[in-house]
């Protein structure tokens, strides 16, 4: 295909809008699948994709599509609608030059709608608007036009109404993907220039890159070079994805596809990184800004012995995700792990998920947290801010666009649902980065019989103290094993006690149940006891449990 007869474009949208059905119709038209099988968001290849009915990851599909007596090269990325995924959506709309954005004629404008649409617009991609489930009994496409006019300024003659389950009109999608979105402006003569766009990690392969070629052309068994490591390889694989792999000869300018040439280690193509031949080095593409991580958390594995496992499998994941920052950690309670960011809650269980999943570990993960810069004075006393209206545009009679200034640790947790069911499911929400700012933060030990247990020193706001305190005392309760004489649990802020709960005193008597004189089973159990205590950690003297500080630590 010359580079004029290709269009490599993103669907993007909010959530449910449709993107993932309406690729599955695109795929269907072009006969990139079969028609006759029953398709539901077949570009949803992950595990956990399937289960929680959501993309976490974009995925491409490369499509030959016949328009008035000639074929073109469709170059399909879907992708993730939520905002914890945003990362995913601005890399690919790095291998674009247009986009479908859906839009849902029943729900309209939404919040990712509005993120993504500027995403596409700052890149300067042509965008297409599409109106989505024009099926549904309460839909309302012309009042959509009308949100899309006001708010994104398209005309809304430049609408394309849809329905993406039932495939009405989808063809004249693809036909405005031909009319309306420009091909690439690529040079095939220059020296190959190929952005890696994302990879992931074969276990036999190595890295598998997913490339978008800007110049020139790759064929197998070149030499090539990455910017990134400035080591040598060789070409061994290079193909389209259709959505499956399928081997190509040559992948060229304009193109996007994939590419394997024996790196066997994830620190090698990493994601934004540029490839070239090594006969002809070329100044290398921008590659992308690092994403920000907005939610901390601690991951360890279930048993130490566990850990150079679970060290590859994180390497593996983040090759394929590298929006997630990886920092080694270690803690008395659960030992050497690290303190992964991530860039929300779902992006957090997802990432849990998939590592489970994907790479069979077993992982404790600790309860989230935010980050604040700490400035140590004898008075921080600045009042909190709470949430800040900053703006309010409206979309429509129905439908208003709030901004505010919000403590992250206030929306990280249960914000998202709280909105969801204060206004019955109506309202969605989107955010970025505002800076920090001051706020009456506490540090707060954790007592046992007067001892700070440093695994427990969390950060709370001053108001919210005595209930967290409160929360975690009343656990820790639950979860120690009671011992030969009385426990006292405090949580204090300076010397200030803020809650207490008691264990009473108790002798666990292993040899209880043990009658008559068998040594050997006495042995036995003996042993069994102090093996247990391996699993102890001594606070004071006081032994307490792993399992009593993993319950703890993620219920917080
Ligand atoms: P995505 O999150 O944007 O990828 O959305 P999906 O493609 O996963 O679709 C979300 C839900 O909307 C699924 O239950 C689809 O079956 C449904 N859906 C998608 N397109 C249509 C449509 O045109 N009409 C109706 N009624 N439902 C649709
Ligand atoms: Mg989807």
């Amino acid at each position: 295909f010359p580079a004029e007869d290709i269009r490599n474009f993103s669907i993007i949208a909010h959530v449910d809008h449709g993107k993932s059905t309406l690729a599955d119709r695109l795929l269907e038209l072009t006969g990139t699948i079969d028609k006759t099988k029953n398709n539901k968001q077949v570009l949803d290849k992950l595990q956990v994709e399937r289960e929680r009915g959501i993309t976490v990851k974009a995925q491409t599909a490369s499509l030959v599509y016949s328009f008035e007596g000639k074929q073109y090269l469709l170059n399909l990325i879907d992708t993730p609608g939520h905002v914890d995924f945003s990362y995913e959506v601005s890399r690919s709309l790095s291998a674009c030059q247009g986009v479908l954005l859906v839009v849902d004629a029943n729900e309209g404008i939404q919040a990712q709608t509005v993120a993504n649409f500027f995403l596409a617009f700052e890149a300067q991609l042509s965008i297409i608007p599409v109106i989505n489930k024009i099926d549904l009994k309460n839909a309302d496409p012309e009042r959509v036009e009308k949100q899309i006019e006001k708010v994104f300024d398209i005309p809304s003659d430049e609408c394309i109404k849809i329905s993406a389950k039932l495939g009405t009109n989808v063809e004249s999608v693809l036909q405005a993907v031909i009319e309306r979105i420009p091909p690439p402006k690529v040079n095939r003569k220059n020296p190959l220039r190929a952005l890696v766009f994302d990879s992931t990690f074969d276990q036999y392969r190595g890295v598998v890159a997913n490339v978008a070629l800007f110049d020139g052309v790759v064929s197998k068994g070149d030499k090539i070079m990455s910017a990134h490591t400035q080591k040598t390889y060789e070409v061994n694989e290079v193909g389209v994805l259709n959505p499956s792999e399928q081997s190509t000869q040559k992948l060229y300018a304009g193109q996007v596809g994939y590419l394997i040439a024996g790196m066997k280690d994830v620190t090698e193509a990493q994601v934004g990184d540029t490839l070239y031949l090594q006969s002809h080095p070329v100044e290398p593409l921008p590659g992308f800004k690092s994403a920000k991580p907005m939610v901390f958390a601690g991951v360890y594995p279930v048993d130490q012995s566990e850990y150079n496992n679970l060290k590859s499998a994180i390497e593996k994941l983040t090759l394929n995700d590298s929006s997630v920052t990886v920092h080694r950690d270690s803690s008395l309670a659960l030992g050497a792990g690290w303190r992964l960011g991530f860039l929300g809650l779902l992006h957090m269980e997802v990432f849990n998920q998939r590592l489970e999943q994907e790479y069979n570990t077993s992982v404790i993960l600790t309860a989230p947290t935010v980050p604040y810069k700490a400035v140590l004075s004898s008075a921080k006393l600045i009042k909190a801010r709470r949430a800040v209206q900053k703006n309010m545009i409206f979309i429509d009679q129905n439908r208003v666009m709030l901004k505010y200034l919000f403590p992250l640790n206030e929306i990280v947790v249960d914000f998202y649902d709280s909105l969801k069911s204060l206004s019955s499911g109506y309202a969605s929400f989107d955010y970025e980065d505002a800076g920090y700012q001051t706020a009456e933060l506490v540090k707060m030990d954790i007592l046992l019989n007067g001892n700070a247990v440093d695994e427990l020193v969390t950060v709370v706001h001053k108001e919210k103290a005595y209930s967290v305190g409160k929360t975690i005392c009343e656990g820790l309760k639950d979860s120690l094993p009671r011992q030969l004489f009385e426990i006292a649990i405090q949580a204090a802020i300076g010397s200030k006690i803020i809650a207490r709960e008691t264990v009473k005193a108790y002798r666990k008597n292993v040899l209880a149940k043990c009658y008559g004189g068998d040594i050997t089973r006495k042995m036995k159990l003996l042993k069994r006891q102090t093996e247990g205590k391996k699993k102890l950690r001594k606070i004071g003297n006081i032994e307490v449990p792993k399992d009593a500080f993993i319950k703890v630590l993620k219920t917080r």
